[in-house]
């Protein structure tokens, strides 16, 4: 482990003294943006102060993303804009510092300080606990840290601040497991990220009743493969993800629980018995399944079939009569024929889901798939558009669905009109209503009065009306 050095070192050793403003820009994922908010409130410690433009930042961070090439192109682009920004402070005699975090920096470590050498950091995932340490020696140095550590990050990284959990809001997520053992043909997850690693049940409850205590109403636990979740419980043994969600659902003032993102494979009976037990979570479920043809998920090394796929979310929605169901899908992966695309079509018909994410396949350096034979970028975005077209159309029929009926929504924050409030509904829709400002954190009864592009639009509703239309939405969801 590196030496630990207190933050007059690192203040002593880039010349600034006083509250330092950070910047910290997120790409990709929901475990980025929880990973940029826990290296803030790291650093705030630190003499760190969180400032929302680069142009005045003494670090900046960007925590990147590495699962498709356009999301590790868009990090070199950004950092040639903050480079520039970097030369303008040096000129007024101000040292700034740059990090590069999250999955490129994994990936590339010494390779993004040769493509830009204005980094002054590059740090991998699991040593965001190392920052202030790391940051004190990049100060003199180039620094690249992209270890898999023993001890435990989550150990190290500070909790935030009180007043900091609640401006950022009502819903929070929480990070319960990392990392893949699945290995995906397509995937660089397994190697970004590593192992698969579950956090204790006591620190998560720990970490949710800070939360609870500051506010937060509605919690989605996060995990690139969150219902392998299998941490050291109270009594010794290792907890299912199923049995997490009823011990949080106990925390006063959790109402509302979520988790993603799943892989079907690990949906097993304790997390498909919490669907019908736990009224806490949200009958929504994100299980991506990526194609509707066997033999594209076998090359894939999906480790399921369709038939499984449709029968896990058929035993789901028995269970639970109104669970929306969101995927994610890649197109033109290596080897796919019109006959294997027609059939991802047919899944997205067969199972009706309320919205779902497609990519275009990107081969991914080191990955098994980068090196079959690759489907031409043509044929990949018109197959792209032909399966957004279908999402686009049972999205908008599940919406449609929601016309005049009335269910509970956690109102958020102000909508964009003046007296608006913006919230979710059970099925993770905007919802937008006139309601006072006061009902922001509250879960309250909306009834659905216009279907917009990408929102809801309602009115409050009064209690009995909801007690009557509650069923009608249970079975509007469903379908
Ligand atoms: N663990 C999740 C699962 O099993 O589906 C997925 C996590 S991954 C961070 C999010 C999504 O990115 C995947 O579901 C997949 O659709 C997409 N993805 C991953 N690698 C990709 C690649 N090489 N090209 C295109 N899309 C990719
Ligand atoms: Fe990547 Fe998900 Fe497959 Fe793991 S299960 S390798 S995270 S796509």
């Amino acid at each position: 482990m590196l030496p630990r050095l207190d933050s007059r070192d690192v203040s002593d050793l880039t010349g600034m003294s006083g509250p330092r403003k950070l910047y910290v820009k997120s790409f990709g994922c929901q475990m980025n943006v929880y990973d940029s908010h826990r290296m803030a409130d790291t650093l705030a410690p630190e003499g760190y102060v969180e400032t929302a433009t680069p142009d005045d930042a003494d670090l900046v961070i960007l925590n990147t993303c590495h699962i498709r090439e356009k999301a590790a192109e868009k990090v070199y682009s950004e950092l040639g804009r903050i480079r520039n920004i970097k030369q303008q402070a040096s000129q007024e005699g101000r040292r700034v510092l740059i990090a590069v975090a999250g999955c490129v920096a994994q990936a590339e470590g010494e390779e993004i300080i040769r493509r830009a050498p204005a980094v002054d950091l590059v740090v991998g995932p699991q040593s965001y606990h190392r920052l202030p340490d790391l940051l004190a020696q990049a100060a003199g140095r180039r620094v690249v840290d992209t270890e898999f550590p023993v001890e435990d990050k989550f150990d190290f990284l500070a909790p935030p601040a009180r007043e900091k959990t609640r401006a950022r809001g009502v819903s929070a997520f929480v990070t319960v497991q990392e990392g893949c053992d699945k290995f995906c043909t397509f995937c660089v997850v397994p190697y970004t990220r590593g192992t698969e690693v579950s956090r204790p049940v006591a620190k998560i409850v720990a970490e949710v009743e800070r939360l609870a205590e500051a506010g937060v109403r509605e919690l989605t636990l996060i995990g690139q493969n969150v219902n392998a979740y299998h941490g050291e419980g109270p009594d010794g043994g290792p907890w299912p993800l199923g049995r997490l969600l009823h011990r949080l659902a106990e925390v006063p003032g959790i109402a509302r629980l979520r988790y993603t993102t799943s892989h079907p494979r690990d949906m097993d009976t304790s997390l498909i018995a919490a669907h019908r037990d736990l009224p806490a979570l949200m009958p929504y479920l994100h299980l991506p399944v990526q194609s509707g043809s066997d033999r594209i998920l076998a090359a894939m090394n999906r480790r399921h079939t369709r038939a499984e796929y449709a029968a896990v979310v058929a035993k789901l929605r028995d269970t639970r009569h109104d669970l929306a169901v969101s995927s994610d899908f890649i197109v033109g992966f290596p080897g796919e024929s019109e006959e294997d695309f027609l059939e991802t079509l047919s899944l997205v018909d067969e199972i009706g889901y309320a919205s779902a994410f497609s990519f275009k396949y990107s081969p991914r350096p080191g990955t098994p798939a980068a090196a079959m034979e690759q489907v031409p970028e043509a044929v990949k975005v018109e197959r792209l558009h032909r399966l957004q077209q279908a999402i686009d159309r049972h999205q908008a029929a599940f919406n449609a669905r929601c016309l005049g009926k009335t269910f509970e929504v956690l109102f958020e924050k102000p909508g964009k009109r003046p007296g608006q409030l913006v919230g979710r509904s059970p099925w993770l829709q905007p919802v937008h209503a006139l309601a006072p400002a006061a009902l922001i954190g509250e879960i309250v009864p909306v009834t659905i009065t216009e279907i917009g592009s990408n929102s809801l639009f309602g009115t409050l509703a009064v209690s009995s009306r909801h007690n009557e239309d509650s069923s009608a939405a249970l079975a509007m969801a469903g379908a």
